[in-house]
């Protein structure tokens, strides 16, 4: 049986597991399914152990064979202007269905104010943890390492991926018998990565299984009913973004068909769902990316795990909607120039967010802040409303992030064939 088979049977048994304890209220089966989320969380740990030296050694590959490092240059700057414009029209989206659908607009005083009872001390802690997050600047600052020691060892990826490429570039200019033993030794390291890849994959089963039996045996569906317009709203937006953007994306950009491309990736879009974590599947994607979709390690190597650090598409859409419904709920609709501001702030956010569960709603406060602050609404009233059903839709949205960084290695891929088509920089 093929493993993403496998993944999916245990995703679905997972999924009636915890539905079943959690709708029966069966307390010994909800207890198990608790106890054996470690499980899960050891294999989310496996997995993670691989990043710093996968996107360490294989960057260094990457870009130590690229020959010409003004190369180097014109792939970031096209990686980053698609990925902020992806991310943009993943926005625009978001605030296009809250315009049209109206999400908040329903919503009773009675079932408010228990959302506000159940979730408002929490969403007063996730203020608290927002004012920690580091503004843009910061961001842009702290790209650059002091250490780059501490930045492995801390698994800083903006910091990691600045000083490899640094590192690779000036391997790139040492004398051929030189480089080619440092390269081999990195070449060596990425392998034996992909290696320990497979074989965590091998257990991927187990842990989907564990991880999803918790979360919906743990999830509140009572406060799915008062939110089920919100959450279907920004799932039906996550879904626009990748039917629209993401297929027209590969179609015209990438020169591939869309269905064999998502038939490739949804291994990685179910880890991805799974573990609400676009840092924890980088390990995957970077394999996907160069086995399955055979894209080349020179523009995967950067465009991925840039992509997990700063390209949150669903992120950012589900900021959007969130911001919207808030704003519908606690003060009624909101003018096009405040929406405009949801658009600069969501997208500029989501770079700040990091590739880890739940990064997404410490910044949607980030984004309260910037644009509903003249409004009075308190951030941690905001919050408290959409608690009840983030994990979920943190899920959800991961898998677009994945897919938006996957599609963005393709395009880039088939623009550099072509740059190279047309003569390269002669
Ligand atoms: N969990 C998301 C990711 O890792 C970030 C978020 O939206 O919370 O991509």
């Amino acid at each position: 049986m093929q493993l993403y088979t496998k993944i999916t049977i245990a995703l679905i048994l997972g999924v009636v597991a915890g539905l079943v304890a959690n709708a029966l209220e069966l307390d010994p089966l909800t207890r198990l399914l608790i106890a054996i989320e470690p499980i899960g969380t050891a294999w989310i740990r496996l997995i993670t152990m691989v990043v710093v030296p996968l996107v360490f050694a294989s960057l260094i590959v990457g870009t130590a064979s690229l020959g010409d490092i003004t190369k180097l240059g014109r792939i970031g700057s096209k990686t980053v202007v698609y990925y902020l414009t992806t991310t943009a029209i993943a926005v625009s989206i978001g605030l296009l269905l809250s315009n049209i659908v109206r999400p908040g607009a329903g919503m009773s005083a009675e079932a408010l104010e228990g959302l506000r009872s159940s979730y408002m001390a929490e969403g007063a802690s996730r203020v608290e943890l927002a004012q920690e997050a580091p503004s843009l600047v910061d961001v842009f600052l702290n790209m650059i390492p002091r250490n780059p020691v501490e930045a492995l060892a801390g698994g800083d990826m903006l910091p990691i991926i600045f000083f490899a490429i640094f590192l690779g570039a000036a391997v790139s200019a040492l004398p051929m018998e030189r480089r080619t033993h440092i390269v081999g030794f990195f070449e060596g390291l990425n392998e034996a990565c992909m290696v320990m890849i497979h074989w965590i994959m091998k257990l991927a089963p187990y842990a989907v299984f564990a991880l999803i039996g918790a979360v919906i045996a743990r999830f509140g569906l009572d406060v799915l009913g008062s939110l089920m317009v919100y959450v279907v709203t920004v799932l039906v937006g996550l879904l626009l973004h990748v039917i629209l953007t993401y297929t027209a994306a590969l179609k015209f950009l990438a020169r591939r068909a869309p269905l064999a491309f998502y038939r490739k990736v949804r291994g990685v879009q179910l880890i991805a769902f799974s573990t609400s974590s676009s840092n924890a599947t980088l390990p995957l994607t970077m394999e996907t990316a160069e086995d399955e979709l055979g894209i080349e390690k020179e523009v995967s190597s950067f465009v991925l795990p840039l992509g997990a650090t700063i390209n949150m598409d669903g992120t950012a859409l589900y900021q959007a909607v969130a911001t919207m419904f808030i704003a519908q709920v606690l003060i009624g609709d909101i003018s096009l120039t405040v929406q405009f501001g949801i658009v600069l702030t969501a997208t500029l956010a989501s770079i700040g967010a990091a590739g880890v569960p739940s990064a997404g709603i410490i910044i949607l406060v980030v984004v309260l802040e910037g644009v509903l602050a003249g409004s009075g609404v308190d951030p941690a009233a905001g919050i408290a409303l959409i608690l009840g059903v983030d994990r979920i839709l943190d899920m959800c949205r991961t898998a677009v992030n994945v897919t938006g960084d996957l599609t963005a290695a393709a395009v880039i891929e088939r623009s550099e064939y072509e740059h190279a088509l047309r003569g390269g920089d002669r």
